[in-house]
């Protein structure tokens, strides 16, 4: 017999997930159907929208677009998307359910992927739109992005990629790191300090033996009090010390701000003003204000990201052999989202790629769906991560520019 088939990890192979092998079966029933009905080639338009958004969000991010696009690449059909990292709002400013892309062609040569195509652009979404809020609230402070180790390691990359075009700095996960083009990003775990037995010791073992380029950032947390083992630190490696990283444990942890705060009075005092303090361990959008207004500089950021809630994209039929049909509840026809360039106002309109004026502000609006496989061609790349984290982080600057409030 064989157990769990054999495999040594529960993951979908690459070549699986191509052939469509993770769909539910309820679509393989319908191909079958359709097949035996003769409707199997039947022309359809099928538009991806999203209902609400988690946590309360009025925006969120779509990623995930490079993977679609490998999914659907070489199939006989059209595929139309937000460009990867496009900011979007779930209604336009007139109430009307926004489109994120189209699928068309027949419906047998895509029909089955409903599954894998929701399942990459709903976790991806999820973690980029998380991460992107939580940029916005810790503006100028570092994020990095230390969540590998609460998610399958199958997915360690894909976490980190969408944190990062999000407009995290860093990444921990070295394969992350290398797929991105980054040097990974790490301070030192408590393991280290248990083992040589004593922190001062451990912390110039790293600063002897560690590559000179990595930033010397001390654990201060392990043994004694925070604010004591931060001026040890400090005393002990100079200006060798870029930082200090808590990571106090709940039980321990009180007031995190106040702990916050007496380290940075404690190394000021002493004139270890930049030094500084890095916070990791349940960091969430629920307290990283707090610990920046106490005096954090930077965030290692977990669970939370990694195991952000994923936007619920919804796939429906809007054009059938080119006419215009839709379940309750939805509009028909295919759409453009327009939005504004300079007040961002967005727009739902029957579908065009031409550019039109802002009805608030008189200012351009830009078509934001646009085609990206052409009869299976792809006619965009949006594979360059650092491409994508500009683009993100120029509407995160427009959106603080416009003073949206959202978390
Ligand atoms: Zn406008």
């Amino acid at each position: 017999m064989k157990i769990l088939r054999d495999r040594e990890f529960l993951i979908s192979r690459e070549d699986e997930i191509k052939r469509g092998e993770t769909t539910d079966i309820y679509f393989l029933r319908t191909e079958k159907i359709l097949k035996e009905t003769g409707k199997i080639d039947t022309n359809v338009k099928m538009e991806i929208s999203s209902g609400s958004l988690p946590h309360g969000f009025q925006w969120a991010v779509l990623a995930g677009a490079p993977e679609v696009i490998n999914l659907f690449k070489g199939m006989d059909m059209d595929l139309y998307l937000l460009r990867e990292g496009t900011i979007f709002k779930p209604k336009d400013d007139e109430g009307y359910r926004s489109p994120i892309g189209y699928l068309v062609g027949r419906y047998g040569v895509f029909g089955k992927y409903e599954t894998p195509l929701l399942g990459l652009l709903c976790q991806a979404s999820g973690i980029a739109t998380y991460s992107a809020h939580v940029r916005l609230v810790a503006w100028g402070k570092v994020l990095l992005s230390f969540g590998a180790r609460r998610m399958h390691p199958a997915i360690t990359p894909l976490i980190d990629y969408a944190a990062y075009i999000a407009g995290f700095d860093g990444v921990s996960a070295v394969l992350s790191a290398d797929i991105l083009g980054l040097e990974p990003q790490g301070t030192m775990p408590h393991a280290l300090i248990l083992i040589l037995g004593d922190q001062v010791e451990a912390w110039k073992a790293f600063d002897k033996y560690v590559e000179k380029n990595v930033r010397r950032i001390a654990l201060i947390d392990t043994l004694y009090d925070e604010k004591v083992e931060a001026i040890m630190a400090a005393e002990a490696l100079k200006d060798h010390l870029f930082g200090v990283r808590i990571d106090t444990p709940k039980s321990r942890r009180g007031d995190i701000k106040e702990i916050i705060r007496e380290i940075r009075w404690e190394l000021d005092i002493r004139g270890y003003k930049n030094v500084k303090i890095i916070v990791s361990g349940g960091v969430s959008l629920d307290n990283i204000a707090d610990m920046i207004e106490a005096g954090a500089d930077g965030f290692g950021v977990g669970t939370s990201v990694s195991n952000a809630p994923t936007i619920d994209y919804a796939l429906d039929i809007v054009e059938i052999e080119g006419r215009p049909i839709a379940k309750r509840g939805k509009l028909s026809g295919m759409k453009q989202l327009y939005r504004c360039r300079e007040c961002y106002r967005y727009q739902v309109t029957p579908y065009s790629d031409k550019e039109r004026s802002c009805p608030s502000c008189g200012g351009t609006m830009e078509p934001l769906i646009i085609k990206v496989l052409d009869k299976g061609e792809p006619t965009v790349d949006f594979r360059d991560p650092d491409q994508t984290r500009s683009y993100v982080l120029s509407q995160l600057e427009k959106i603080r520019e416009l003073g949206w409030k959202d978390v």
